[in-house]
């Protein structure tokens, strides 16, 4: 039987946009990103000759009432959607209204950060009928074609459901082997690729994309750490790359995989690929220091890449070891220094609070920061994310009371550390953008990067505006 399904992004959070992909299920007042993982999926559940529609709520600033419209005019049997920790209720409002519009139209939600509580997940959701909890690329399509074929849920693995009063929570599922077997996300449900930018409204049309998957670093505060990596070949993302240039005329990409650079004859393919082909597109992407070198950022350079992010973390080589970073000091402050030698803009994220953190390692962070001034940065606080082993540190082993996973936000401490309060862990952060800010240096660095890079100057004056109004208006929430 063929299913109609319809894959909702739910709206903005109090005004606020909300990334909802797997890592990065937060809100993030300056990035309105495609729902690409609900492209994907709407792609599979197409080729499996299932009825889709989507409705991008948070991109295209609609809703609740949008929803209800749409659902009333396409008669889903099934509505698909995804949600996070922080915007939870707001998310699941969803399912409640589409089963105001049919109560009988099922219910599907998908959430990494969560997925080690689903018996929790679906008490507190009670319009939720079946919950994804990993692997989306296999569960949701399984799930779909279950209910399709009427066949018991039971057999469907990475999921939790109701069976009348009772959970039922399935084994883990197989993940996807072959990445290349994705087809390319259904970017055609999107009425246009207009809403969409990272940080700031500028280099548009621009797109994310996974070019590989999961992260095989034990990093203890990361929710995807020990997660099998599946990559994409080059020729299956050019691909991609080459539609979306044909089709919008895409200028910017940002790479959304946890570390693009894990294996180095990948990357060199996929720059020699560019290179080749010339497409015009400006990239950006996300890794670990240690895996880059200057010979291989020269090569991203000259294949458009224009911008890298590094997970730092720390400037204390105590604290990296204390959460298993397996780096150097040296290395992120090399790599650092690598890519801006390379005209890259460098984007370093932190995060204050992890354990053992005191104000000498806070004052070694923003020593780092004075050294290296990074393009950007953002300076966060240390979320115990559900199913981490930092969540296990803190709270299997003091007896701690959980905090509701409602408020576990990035900007703002839920817990301390034995030498830290949540107050001053608060405190380190707006210290850390007060001395990137207020730095003359900084601003002088920025300068002179964009008198190498005079194209840049559209997007660095949009972001100046956006970092101004988010520090003094905003006081740096909601903004990673
Ligand atoms: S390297 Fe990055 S993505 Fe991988 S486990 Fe560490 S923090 Fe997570």
């Amino acid at each position: 039987m063929v299913l109609k399904v319809l894959l909702v992004n739910p709206p903005r959070f109090e005004g606020i946009s909300v990334i909802r992909e797997e890592r990065c299920e937060i809100t993030e007042r300056y990035s309105i990103l495609e729902p690409y993982s609900l492209l994907q999926t709407a792609a599979l559940l197409r080729d499996g000759g299932h009825q889709v529609s989507l409705i991008d709520l948070n991109g295209q600033d609609l809703g609740y009432d949008a929803l209800e419209a749409r659902a009333r005019e396409f008669h889903p049997d099934a509505t698909l959607y995804r949600f996070t920790p922080t915007t939870f209720d707001w998310d699941h409002k969803a399912a409640s209204t589409v089963k105001g519009v049919d109560k009988d139209i099922t219910t599907v939600g998908v959430c990494w950060t969560l997925h080690t509580m689903p018996n929790q997940v679906l008490k507190e959701a009670p319009d939720l009928d079946v919950y994804v909890r990993q692997d989306y690329e296999v569960v949701a399509p399984a799930a779909v074609n279950a209910l399709a074929g009427g066949t018991p849920l039971d057999d469907v693995a990475g999921i939790a459901y109701r069976r009348g009063e009772e959970i039922k929570v399935t084994g883990p599922p197989t993940p996807m082997k072959d990445y290349d077997s994705m087809p390319i996300p259904a970017y055609d449900l999107l009425p246009s690729l207009k809403p969409y930018y990272v940080n700031a409204p500028a280099g548009r049309p621009f797109t994310i994309l996974y070019t590989s998957k999961g992260c095989p670093f034990k990093c203890s505060f990361c929710t995807v750490a020990g997660t099998p990596w599946k990559m994409r070949t080059a020729p299956h993302i050019l691909e991609e790359l080459r539609y979306l240039k044909e089709r919008y005329g895409l200028r910017t990409a940002s790479f959304f995989d946890e570390t693009f650079t894990f294996n180095r004859g990948r990357v060199e393919e996929i720059c020699r690929m560019l290179k080749e082909e010339d497409l015009k597109i400006k990239w950006y992407c996300n890794t670990r220091a240690h895996l880059v070198d200057r010979e291989l950022l020269r090569q991203m350079r000259e294949a458009g890449c224009r911008g890298i992010s590094f997970g730092i973390e720390s400037g204390s080589q105590r604290i990296l070891d204390s959460v298993e970073k397996k780096v150097k000091v040296e290395q992120n402050r090399d790599a650092v220094l690598a890519a801006k030698a390379e005209r890259l803009k460098v984007l370093c994220s932190f995060i204050f609070g992890l354990p053992g953190e005191d104000w000498d390692s806070v004052e070694e962070t923003l020593q780092f920061v004075r050294d290296t001034l990074p393009t950007s940065a953002q300076f966060n606080v240390a979320v115990p994310y559900p199913g981490t082993r930092l969540h296990e540190q803190i709270y299997g082993v003091t007896g701690l009371e959980e905090p509701d996973f409602r408020k576990m936000y990035q900007h703002a401490s839920v817990v301390g550390t034995e030498k830290m309060t949540p107050e001053d862990l608060d405190e380190a952060r707006k210290k850390a953008y007060k001395t990137l800010y207020t730095s003359g240096r900084w601003w002088l660095s920025n300068i002179r990067h964009l008198l190498r890079e005079p194209s840049d100057l559209y997007m660095a004056s949009r972001f100046a505006m956006k970092i101004t109004n988010n520090y003094v208006f905003h006081g740096m929430k909601d903004a990673h």
